[in-house]
Formats: structure tokens, C-alpha cells, sequence
């Protein structure tokens, strides 16, 4: 799960960390008053979409005249940013975060995460911080430093942080700041169940304070169930809508580019599916796991969200009946084909426990359906028929 700077930068303080003050707002009419809580003379107006790039699209203004302030918060509110995270699509800016203003001296890219391959909390670091941190990354790899820290309930030891920080050049009062924020950022880790942390910028101002003055985070959706006051985060409005009614069936659903609407069950053979779907020259529409052991609603819910994609052309159903039943898939299909009219080729493959039976109920259906002896021949099948 994703969250908003503001949030972000809300747990930080919390933990410690250094941030600006700032207040956010969700619609202008509430600028006078909540201004009045912040002091400086010039402030950041930032637009709060689940997505870097704002600062290159236009979503990050520094307004040197608190009189333009209303006016520009006007003209970002409500726009669609279109940055290199956002797809070509953009996203709505519907909440902004004014904050107050800070003097850069110099920006620099601080991260952390969990690295999964080696079971480790790993962190990242750089002096090229700010808007090119990818190009960075691509151009010149050796500008980024990556320590990784195991996990242990005494957090990290001063010679693990000294390395983590040692590339940034602080001076002693620096240092001692960014001790406590590497130990912060540690620690929101492990207490909020994090798995990304980004400052970028982490800065230093001309009057040698340290801030964070961007941040990022991802929250583990495993998790969540343990986090209440982090799903209360939760802002439906940056989801996919067909990606919330996947999350509220316990679907694993991705949408994609394509047009072939695979269901599958297991992770595997759901990339297997999508792979034959490619080798046969076509794109699937969406990775789509219905899991095992699921229920008829639950493969009705998946079918109907598979045909709620305008960009589907026609479906492909590979079922391995494991601890998922064949005859349980066939029902719900028929279940939500019955409610919405199937407009669109369908192949479908069952093997596995229970086939014989599903594929009576298919059969017996009047739903126009092509069976397919094997995932060759099934992926084959579709990529004929929506031809
Ligand atoms: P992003 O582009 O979505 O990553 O948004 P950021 O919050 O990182 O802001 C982009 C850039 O705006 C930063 O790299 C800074 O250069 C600039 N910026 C953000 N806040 C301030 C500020 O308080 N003062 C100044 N002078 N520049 C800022
Ligand atoms: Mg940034």
C-alpha cells in the first residue's frame, strides 16, 4: 500500500525525523486559515498524487509571494499530472500540501528497504540526490552506495551507520542528526511494517540543517491487518477502481496493456498463460490468480472483472484443478455470464480435479465456448479467434 508525502512525512516526525511544517488541504476554500499555521515568508506548493515526478510536471512550485499562493493552488488542483510514474494516463491531483519553504544548499538520495534476497534491510545512498536520481542510477551506478543491515531488535550499530552515511561528507552536528534518522527510518521499518522508505531530497539548507524535504512509502499489504492507523492512510482515490473491487474478493489482479483476459489459478501458471498468450504474437489484458480452494462468488467476481476492461477482446480461462475445483470454476462463470452478456470469444482449458464435471456444466450452458485440449492449443485458440 502506498501513501502520500504529507502522510509520510507525518510518521517521520513522528519517529523523529526531520521535516518542514506543512499543512494539507483538500480544497482551496480552507488555504487563509490553515496558512496562518505556518511561519515562513515563502512556501512549496506540492501536489499529492501516488507518484514521483511532480516536481518536472509542474507539481511542485515554490511561491515566493504568499498573494499568489490561492492562485496557483487553484491552477493545481483538480489537473491532471502526467510525470514518468503516472503512465501516460496522469492522475488527478485531489489534495495539496503546502509547506514551508526551504533554502537548498545542496540535495542528496538516502532510501530504505527491504531487500528480499537477502532477508536484509538495505540501504541506499547517494550525493546525486533530486529529480535525476534514475539517470543517475542508469549513467553512473557507482554514485550509489547500498549497506545492508540485518534485522535485530537492538537496531543498527554506529559503525553501520557510519557507512551508510559516510558518502554524504556531514559535518559533526550533521552527523548526529542523520544517526537518528537512519535509526528512524530502521525503525519505521520494523514498527509499521514498511518496506520502502524514500527521501529524495534529503537536504542540506544554506543555514546547515539537514531535511527531509520529499518522502515516499510503501507499506506491506500482508501486514496491514496489524496496522490499523496505517490502512486509515488509505487513499482509495490513487487505486485502479477494478484493482479495489480485486482487493475486496481477495483476487490477485494486475491489469495490463493487452487483450486476451486470462483467469488462472497459481501464480505460475497465471505467467505461463501470459507467456504462450505473447509467443502467439498477442498481449494479456491482466495477470489474474484466482488462488486455490476459491468459491464460486470469487470466480464470478474475476470473470466479471476480466469483462469490465474495455480493452478485452477475448478471454482465456486455464484452470489446473488442484485444491480449486473444475466444476466450482465452470458455476461461476456461468453465474456471471449470466448477468452480464459475454460479448466475447472465450477458450476455455480445465485439467485436473473435477474436469469431467465442469466441462458438463460448460457443455450443457448455452454459453458460446471453445475448449482447448492443452495450453498450446488454448492459447493457440484465442489469438485465432479474436483475429
Ligand atoms: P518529486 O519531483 O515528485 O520527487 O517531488 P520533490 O518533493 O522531490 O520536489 C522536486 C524538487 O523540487 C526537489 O528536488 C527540489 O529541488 C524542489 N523543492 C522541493 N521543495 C523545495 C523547497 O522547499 N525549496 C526549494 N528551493 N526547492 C524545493
Ligand atoms: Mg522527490
Amino acid at each position: 500500500m502506498n501513501i502520500h508525502e504529507h502522510q509520510a512525512k507525518e510518521i517521520l516526525k513522528e519517529f523523529g525525523a526531520p521535516v518542514s511544517n506543512g499543512v494539507v488541504i483538500l480544497s482551496i476554500d480552507e488555504i487563509s486559515e490553515k496558512i496562518k499555521k505556518l511561519k515562513s515568508k515563502e512556501f512549496v506548493l506540492k501536489a499529492q498524487i501516488h507518484a514521483g515526478g511532480r516536481g518536472k510536471a509542474g507539481g511542485v512550485r515554490l511561491i515566493k509571494n504568499i498573494s499568489n499562493l490561492e492562485k496557483e493552488a487553484k491552477e493545481m488542483m483538480g489537473k491532471v499530472l502526467v510525470t514518468h510514474q503516472t503512465g501516460p494516463e496522469g492522475k488527478q491531483v485531489k489534495r495539496l500540501y503546502i509547506e514551508e519553504a526551504s533554502d537548498i544548499s545542496k540535495e542528496f538520495y538516502l532510501s530504505c528497504l527491504i531487500d528480499r534476497e537477502t532477508s536484509k534491510i538495505a540501504f541506499i545512498s547517494s550525493t546525486e540526490g533530486g529529480m535525476d536520481i534514475e539517470k543517475v542510477a542508469s549513467d553512473t551506478p557507482n554514485k550509489i552506495i547500498t549497506n545492508k543491515i540485518d534485522l535485530r531488535n537492538d537496531g543498527l550499530n554506529s559503525e553501520e551507520i557510519e557507512k551508510i552515511i559516510s558518502i554524504f561528507k556531514f559535518n559533526e552536528k550533521q552527523k548526529i542528526i542523520a544517526s537518528k534518522l537512519i535509526k528512524s527510518l530502521y525503525e519505521i521499518i520494523i514498527k509499521k511494517d514498511a518496506s520502502l522508505i524514500e527521501i529524495n531530497p534529503l537536504i542540506i539548507t544554506k543555514s546547515d540543517e539537514l531535511i527531509c524535504l520529499d518522502a515516499k512509502m510503501n507499506f506491506d499489504d500482508n501486514a496491514i491487518f496489524r496496522r490499523p492507523e496505517i490502512l486509515e492512510l488509505r487513499d482509495l482515490n490513487e487505486e485502479d477502481p477494478a484493482e479495489i473491487e480485486a482487493s475486496k474478493h481477495d483476487l490477485a489482479y494486475i491489469k495490463l496493456n493487452g487483450s486476451i483476459g486470462c483467469m488462472v489459478n497459481g501464480a505460475g501458471l497465471a505467467m505461463a498463460t501470459m507467456d504462450i498468450i505473447k509467443l502467439y504474437g498477442k498481449e494479456p489484458a491482466n495477470f489474474l490468480d484466482v488462488g486455490g480452494g476459491a468459491t464460486k462468488e470469487k470466480v464470478a467476481a474475476a470473470f466479471k472483472l476480466i469483462l469490465s476492461d474495455k480493452n478485452v477482446k477475448g478471454i482465456l480461462i486455464n484452470i489446473f484443478g488442484g485444491i480449486m475445483r473444475c466444476d466450482i470454476l465452470a458455476q461461476g462463470v456461468l453465474d456471471a455470464a449470466k448477468e452480464i452478456n459475454l460479448s466475447v470469444p472465450l477458450v476455455v482449458r480445465l485439467a485436473g480435479t473435477n474436469f469431467k464435471e465442469g466441462k458438463e456444466i460448460l457443455d450443457k450452458s448455452n454459453l458460446k465456448i471453445l475448449s482447448a485440449s492443452d495450453l498450446n492449443d488454448a492459447a493457440k485458440k484465442i489469438v485465432e479467434a479474436i483475429k
